[in-house]
């Protein structure tokens, strides 16, 4: 569906509902509070007003883009150089150098945009939902399908997703840092506001792109996509990626020395030559082909595709890359913080115990289907005898925000997965949870949050009934708010609080999470205001514990085991109490099995965390594998600690409260499904599918991206070492050029994109995870792969500058032997090509055709020489001449030659490496 820009009204109201009252912004937007609007007409709605999206606009324009293109230094000399030639009188070499100049402009164009293309649209990928009442139903859509009238439900966590009027808010405070530059969070009410307030103090209203950092709201959509405030001021908006990262930073840097560097080269060159009695025409010309050949001016552009390329494949394994400089970091990693909940377990939640009375009861059934029973010692539970274990179900049911849904014939939730078990197990106990859930009016809610691990409802059902407490949350909280516990049958008596937390740690070391429920004591009169400070008063009535699995995922298992080879540590964060966390880390192999009832110096919780002194922190946490009961807060102490060890550290989150953590760790990992708006924006990666199996995969993928970069570098870098070597050994030693400076321009061309770019798509080297991660600080190319770029230069300048001298020696003319000494540069780049496919390996180790990419590189290659050794045309531009079939035999034979001598250098090395290492291994 297309909206054309001027069809489309425009809402420009969004400035004039402050002063309304509520009913007055319903009735002019046609909608209803309690109900939404009905999806037929969101739908027309939509049709009309379009999308809620906000036009890319980029920081250039594609005529700029396409300029900036142009600014490079060797640009520069390139373009200078054209002109030259062209005053000299030598039109076609004037003319192809400055086709070159163009094609180069227009290929980077090309490929710029398409790497911001893609990043773009991965970005996209990590949807923004919002949640709204559409028909009277709560349901989530993508923010995108907002319309005026749309009543959305705000939460702590959430991006707000248009602009809306507040109907109704619950201690809703937004962080308008997007929208004012203010870092402060503002409060928001419900109540008009005189006309002349000004935006930013207009606290009934919410804008669009802000962040919701506690409480809750509820508010009617005024101004969508471009009318809302965001829009309208902001002309940029949406995240343009940034392309740069630290290691293309410290590439464009090199090369900028090294073009220095060349230049001064080349201009001594030029002075040694005139100085020698050459022709200052034929010097100059040396000169360019010096700057032209030496300097890598591919090599920022490759960087970029390889790690743009990167990208796309962890997208493809769920990862999507906010922030290129992670995939570099992810290669790196030392450690990895994971959330248990959801990452390493399944968030598939079904409650298996429940001990209400004293008494323990088994729940069977399996998900959320609500078929199941609970029995006692065996036997079918009678109901009828049963008040405490009723009253333990209907807490749940009340202090619950979830919902069962029959979808088809599967059984679902919406919601959170902790509160559907508990729905779940409530119809498994007779408990009509529809029509409770009907009957029963809320009259408040404390909604759950990490730092406080409980959640409080107000309930009345039925008029003229007496509003009722429930709460529910860990199981040591809820104690301490509890001074009497309901008993089997149904008496409220005093609280045996050791019982309880004994029963508790019972469960929990069997891998249950446990959550205890309580009430308001009979006929207690609850203050509406505050239901924090209701139940901090201690007087609540326990009512038992519901206990529940989820089990670990059998990929993170196997993900756990790859990472724990690859060096890297795997620590689980997790709210949950210690006991649970531990069995749940033994079931995944983080930690070993150990009997029942002994203590773990594995597993740090989140008091000891407190506790312990600042500087013994580090140590500590770099000990322990389990963190049990741990505040968001406490997350970015972690983080700190593990970094102050010099780990690398990747850490997940999914809360409002892990934003700073996750901006702290050098990768922060958010959530894609239950992960809030804030911890998104918060992260440099987010997972599609919550699994820590993608992580892993990230990390793997994070390693071949850096291993691609350097077999590119490795590969490119002989060639312009080659190039320069060719040009100063001539003029030093006073013979005619051996390839001439369009010559050059042709090789760098041609094998940069049908050779070079070809490692780009290298598939990942098997045991890649079997290596430790990367120091971050070792540079790129190590003592061996400088040797290697020495020795191929070396045999390039050998190769090339003997069959050159040879060639003429058998008669041949200059132009001939110039042929022969380009395709000696492209064979020997060919064939060094498979050698740069592995830094280590062989060949055969890696299977000749395993990357098709560059079997159809070199097919192409071949046709291009053929072509530039006997198309006439080509004879014209690059001053090449047909070659005979019998010449072709030498230049094979040193192609093949050059590969043998670099294939035994790495062989010898990596015996010499092998050995040595087990040297090490017997000696230690
Ligand atoms: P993890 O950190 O492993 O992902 P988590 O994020 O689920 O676990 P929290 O959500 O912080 O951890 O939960 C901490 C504790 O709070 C739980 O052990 C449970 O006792 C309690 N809790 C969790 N969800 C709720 C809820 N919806 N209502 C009340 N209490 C809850």
């Amino acid at each position: 569906m297309r909206v054309s820009e001027e069809k489309k009204p425009k809402l420009t109201m969004s400035q004039d509902t402050h002063h309304l009252p509520v009913h007055e912004v319903l009735l002019f937007l046609e909608t209803d509070a309690s109900q939404g609007l009905p999806q037929n007409e969101a739908a027309s709605r939509l049709e009309r007003f379009g999308p809620n999206t906000l036009p890319r606009i980029r920081r250039h324009g594609s005529f700029m883009r396409f300029i900036l293109q142009f600014h490079h230094p060797l640009i520069y000399i390139l373009t200078a150089s054209s002109g030259i030639t062209a005053l000299l009188g030598e039109w076609v070499d004037a003319g192809v150098i400055f086709g070159v100049v163009l094609v180069n402009a227009i290929v980077g164009f090309i490929q710029e945009s398409r790497a911001e293309n893609a990043l773009d649209a991965l970005i996209a990928m990590v949807k923004t939902e919002a949640t709204v009442l559409r028909g009277g139903e709560k349901c989530k859509i993508p923010s995108s399908d907002l319309v005026p009238g749309d009543v959305v439900l705000l939460e702590a966590g959430d991006k707000v997703p248009a602009d809306l009027r507040l109907t109704s808010v619950r201690e809703l405070q937004i962080d308008e840092s997007a929208l004012t530059g203010e870092s402060l969070v503002v409060s928001k009410s419900e109540h008009r506001l005189p006309t002349e307030t000004l935006m930013a103090d207009r606290q009934n209203m919410a804008y669009s792109s802000t962040l919701v950092t506690s409480g809750q709201g509820k508010g009617v959509v005024v101004s969508t996509g471009s009318a809302t405030e965001i829009g309208r001021i902001h002309q940029l908006v949406g995240e343009t990626p940034d392309i740069e990262t630290p290691l293309t930073k410290k590439i464009a840097h090199f090369s900028k020395i090294l073009t220095v560097v060349i230049l001064g080269l080349a201009g001594v060159t030029f002075a040694i030559g005139i100085w020698r009695g050459q022709s200052a025409v034929e010097m100059f010309m040396a000169a360019v082909a010096l700057a032209v050949g030496a300097i890598p001016e591919g090599l920022p552009a490759a960087v970029t595709i390889t790690l743009a390329i990167g990208v796309s494949r962890m997208a493809k394994r769920h990862a999507i890359i906010r922030k290129l400089p992670a995939v570099e970091t992810l290669g790196s990693t030392t450690v990895i913080c994971s959330d248990k909940t959801g990452t390493l377990t399944e968030n598939q939640m079904t409650v298996q115990r429940v001990w209400a009375g004293g008494q323990l009861f088994r729940v069977s059934g399996t998900g959320y289907n609500p078929m199941g029973e609970f029995t006692k010692d065996g036997q079918l539970v009678n109901w009828d005898h049963e008040p405490a274990l009723s009253a333990c179900l209907l807490a749940g049911v009340l202090c619950n925000d979830a919902q069962l849904v029959k979808q088809k014939e599967n059984w679902d939730i919406v919601g959170d997965p902790t509160e559907g078990a508990m729905l779940v197990s409530a119809c498994k106990g007779g408990l009509d949870v529809k029509q409770i859930q009907h009957e029963v009016t809320r009259e408040n809610v404390l909604p759950f949050e990490s730092e406080n691990q409980f959640m409080a409802t107000l309930d009345r059902r039925g008029a003229d009934q007496q509003a009722v407490m429930s709460v529910k949350g860990a199981v040591e909280k809820i104690l301490n708010l509890c001074q009497y516990e309901l008993s089997a049958d149904g008496r409220e008596v005093p609280l045996e609080a050791s019982r309880a937390l004994q029963q508790a740690e019972t469960l929990a070391g069997q891998g249950l999470r446990v959550l205890a429920m309580a009430r308001s004591t009979e006929g207690k009169h609850v203050e509406g205001h505050s239901l924090k400070q209701a139940a901090s008063a201690g007087e609540l009535v326990f009512l038992g514990l519901q206990a529940m699995m989820d089990p670990p995922r059998p990929e993170a298992i196997a993900a756990v085991g790859n990472c724990q080879k690859a060096g890297i540590a795997v620590k689980m964060i997790t709210g949950d109490h210690a006991m649970t966390g531990r069995a749940i880390a033994e079931q995944i192999g983080l930690i070993p099995e150990t009997p029942v009832g002994t203590e773990s110096n594995l597993v740090m919780t989140g008091s000891a965390i407190a506790t312990t002194p600042h500087n013994a922190l580090p140590r500590a946490v770099d000990r322990s594998v389990v963190f049990a009961r741990v505040s968001p807060e406490q997350k970015l102490r972690l983080v700190e600690a593990l970094q102050t060890e010099g780990h690398i550290v990747a850490m997940t989150g999914d809360g409002v409260n892990d934003a700073p953590a996750l901006k702290q760790a050098d990768i922060g990992i958010a959530m894609g499904r239950v992960g809030t708006e804030v911890a998104k924006e918060s992260s440099d990666m987010v997972l599609t599918d919550d699994n820590f199996a993608s992580i892993e995969a990230a990390v793997e993928e994070g390693r071949g991206v850096f291993d691609n970069l350097t077999k590119f570098i490795v590969w490119t870098l002989p060639t312009n070492m080659g190039e320069g070597l060719v040009i100063m050994v001539a003029i030093g030693a006073g013979f005619a050029l051996p390839i001439l400076p369009v010559q050059i321009l042709w090789i760098n061309m041609t094998t940069a994109v049908a050779l070079g770019l070809m490692l780009a798509f290298e598939p990942k080297e098997t045991g890649i995870m079997d290596r430790p991660p990367r120091d971050p600080g070792q540079p790129l190319l190590t003592g061996a792969l400088l040797w290697r770029i020495v020795l191929v230069g070396a045999l390039l300048l050998a190769g090339s500058f003997g069959l050159f001298l040879w060639e003429q020696e058998r008669g041949s003319t200059v132009v001939e032997a110039r042929t022969v000494a380009v395709n000696v540069f492209v064979v020997v780049e060919m064939f060094y090509l498979f050698n740069c496919r592995s830094l280590e390996r062989s060949l055969l180790q890696l299977g000749l055709f395993s990357n098709p990419w560059v079997t159809w590189g070199v097919i192409v290659m071949i046709a291009l020489q053929l072509l530039f050794t006997y198309a006439p045309f080509m004879h014209s531009l690059f001053h090449s001449a047909p070659i005979d079939g019998g010449t072709w035999l030498p230049i094979l034979g040193i192609g093949v030659a050059s590969y043998f001598i670099v294939g035994l250098d790495k062989w010898v090395r990596h015996r010499f490496t092998t050995k040595n290492n087990e040297a090490v291994v017997a000696g230690s």
